[in-house]
């Protein structure tokens, strides 16, 4: 997931801040409390959508269904489940019919299914997101206006640089490029931490990790932060301790997704918080987990402030973790709590000169006409980028894809771009997809696709 950051897009202060205190209250809350406010939004984005959204008059009208059949989270059981392939696509069918007022933005997401999927966000959306990280971030001890550190590749591609860092004094924000992370920028990074007097650290875990691991390697600490927040994908407990080592704080997991239907925080006690008041969260298909000690399900979330695209009853496509006795957080917040998150788990493509690539998955949304992408590390010099296309693929468009490629890998990976139909795309034993295949793996069964989770 990669979300590119414009002001204007979350220019709506008084909506930000309203939403803030409520927010701030909403963590609070009794569980009867926080259910009322869910189901009160709840029915307000289910008549919005049966009155405006295509999609949803006619599943509700398939199902013999009024928006005045669904009053609580129970009930919302009636209505079919919108699925992956189905909201990729539906095209304006997914859209209100009327987006006036609503202040739509569009978002491209390749996230990491390989489809490019556009997303329309409108100004609630926007202002969610704000008052989200907002409180996120102050479990960790952020204040609005202090100094953060974004460590990521968008920042840097968008405007053609091959810095290694660049400061935005507006946001008070210093980006960190996740391409050119290795021991030998590593002093650098940590120097400029400090010199920013940054207290927040946020990237993608396994990037984070790495640039932890090139830190260790150099001999350099930077001064402790008071919390990285770890974002995208799962974070495995060597990744955890090695960071925690490195950047003396706690860190602060995150999990969510361009469709903004569930958001899953982790606060400072551990504790992975369902925040109740963004999207209803719903687990289907409940089973013990393998060893029994817990149980495992399906999400599907129902985002609760998006009208100009609602997701309802949308397949996440991860797993969830469940106690099978749950019990209150130590930190006192009442949003629900699950165990884990067995969502996605980027691989890398490792450079000749040593550095961990994480982030390729973002390439594909700078580039018109990808349907799929797949980067298949064939050997320790050769990429080959597998892609299926649309008629919008041209020789520029193919071009543009090798050279922002280029950029993240540098001159001595070769890289070739192999046109392919969707069944030639490698799958994991699993079936599962991988935007990237590494190395070691490159040779791993091809068998047709299949939904079903790890
Ligand atoms: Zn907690």
């Amino acid at each position: 997931m990669a979300i590119v950051f414009r002001i204007r897009d979350f220019f709506h202060p008084l909506l930000i801040n309203r939403l803030r205190c409520e927010f701030e209250r909403n963590q609070w809350k009794a569980p009867e409390a926080l259910a009322d406010m869910q189901e009160k939004r709840l029915n307000e984005i289910l008549a919005h959508s049966y009155a405006s959204v295509p999609i949803y008059r006619a599943k509700f009208d398939a199902a013999g269904l009024k928006p005045s059949d669904i009053r609580t989270n129970e009930d919302l059981k009636k209505l079919p489940v919108l699925s992956r392939a189905e909201a990729r696509s539906a095209g304006k069918a997914l859209h209100a019919s009327r987006l006036r007022g609503l202040h739509p933005v569009e978002y491209h997401s390749s996230g990491t299914s390989g489809t490019p999927f556009a997303m329309l966000h409108d100004k609630n959306a926007n202002a969610l997101e704000f008052a989200y990280y907002w409180r996120h971030w102050s479990w960790a001890g952020y204040r609005l206006g202090d100094s953060f550190a974004d460590l990521g590749s968008v920042y840097f591609l968008t405007r053609k640089s091959d810095d290694i860092q660049a400061w935005q004094p507006l946001l008070r924000r210093l980006n960190l490029s996740s391409h050119q992370v290795s021991p030998t920028n590593a002093p650098l990074m940590a120097r400029e931490l400090e010199r920013r007097d940054c207290k927040i650290l946020k990237g993608v875990a396994s990037t984070v990790y790495h640039l932890a691991l090139s830190m260790e390697e150099a001999g350099v600490r930077p001064r402790p932060l008071r919390g990285v927040i770890s974002t995208g994908e799962t974070l495995l407990p060597h990744q955890r301790a090695l960071i925690k080592d490195i950047f003396g704080c706690l860190i602060f997991d995150s999990y969510g997704h361009m469709e903004r239907t569930v958001a899953v925080s982790q606060c400072e006690k551990g504790g992975r918080h369902v925040n109740s008041d963004y999207g209803l969260l719903e687990f289907t298909n409940i089973r013990p987990s393998p060893d029994g000690t817990t149980l495992l399900a399906e999400g599907l979330g129902t985002g609760l402030h998006n009208r100009a695209m609602p997701f309802i009853r949308y397949e996440t496509g991860d797993t969830f973790e469940l106690f099978r006795d749950p019990q209150p957080c130590p930190c006192g917040r009442t949003f629900p709590l699950v165990k884990a998150i067995h969502g996605r788990q980027e691989e890398c493509v490792v450079t000749p000169d040593g550095r961990h690539l994480t982030s390729l998955f973002v390439l594909p949304e700078f580039v018109t006409g990808l349907r799929e992408t797949q980067f298949v590390q064939e050997k320790a010099d050769s990429l080959v980028i597998r892609v299926v296309t649309g008629n919008e693929f041209d020789a520029n468009q193919e071009e543009q894809l090798k050279s922002f490629t280029q950029r993240l890998t540098g001159p001595s990976m070769r890289i070739s771009i192999a046109r392919c139909q969707r069944d030639d795309l490698v799958r994991a034993r699993s079936g599962k997809f991988r935007t990237v295949i590494p190395l070691q793996s490159s040779t791993a069964d091809k068998s047709p696709a299949s939904t079903s989770p790890v």
